[in-house]
């Protein structure tokens, strides 16, 4: 009786868990996308030179529970020289191979793809942009968007994402429920210790003060 009861009580507490975890890993990735822009740095980029005139910059953004690559096309200055560097990219990220025009004011190549989530990203859109109208001109596929961070040069589209990285999320989901598991036991132990130490039953908090028990007499919860 004592066991089922016990066995049922965890099962209900790793269910709760599951729900929380669903609701904490797309709130951190809405969350996320909806308030943390990335702003200038640029942790990692690599640079190649198209044609003489063109260069193609391509970077890799953070901020907490998010990463963003873009891809982008503009004039070529005299110091840049490309360099045997390459950025690794993950399988989510599909960019198209910007084409040499010749003349860099003609090629409108702005591409993005960005992805949110914690530890890992796990819900992603891409953002097709034309070149230097491409607050009017771009377009948002696998995402809300909303209104952009920023329109000008560097436009910054802002979107809540919905395309899944099914890997990523399942891997999310689980760190996230060890996470309310490990916090609910902690919340459910702390309680019977304070519980214990005012002289209550672990259990139930019934007063067992002026009398010593074996059993609590509300709840009958052994006491040792
Ligand atoms: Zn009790």
């Amino acid at each position: 009786m004592a066991v089922s009861s016990g066995v049922r009580r965890h099962v209900r507490l790793a269910l709760i868990a599951i729900g929380l975890a669903v609701a904490s890993v797309i709130g951190i990735a809405c969350g996320s996308a909806a308030f943390l822009d990335f702003g200038s740095t640029v942790a990692r980029s690599q640079g190649a030179g198209l044609s003489e005139s063109e260069w193609w910059h391509f970077s890799r953004r953070e901020v907490f529970g998010g990463v963003r690559y873009t891809s982008t096309v503009m004039v070529r200055a005299i110091g840049y020289k490309e360099t045997a560097d390459r950025l690794p990219l993950p399988s989510w990220v599909v960019l198209p191979q910007p084409q040499a025009t010749g003349k860099w004011l003609t090629n409108d190549h702005y591409e993005i793809a960005e992805a949110r989530g914690w530890p890992w990203p796990c819900m992603s859109y891409r953002f097709s942009g034309r070149g230097r109208a491409t607050a009017r001109s771009g377009e948002v596929t696998g995402g809300i968007a909303m209104q952009p961070w920023n329109t000008a040069a560097w436009y910054s589209p802002r979107v809540l994402p919905y395309s899944p990285i099914w890997r990523t999320i399942f891997a999310d989901l689980a760190v996230h429920w060890m996470i309310w598991v490990a916090l609910m036991v902690a919340v459910i132990d702390g309680r019977r210790a304070i519980r214990r130490w005012r002289d209550q039953c672990p259990k139930c908090g019934y007063s067992l003060r002026g009398g010593e028990h074996r059993q609590c007499p509300e709840c009958g919860e052994a006491l040792a």
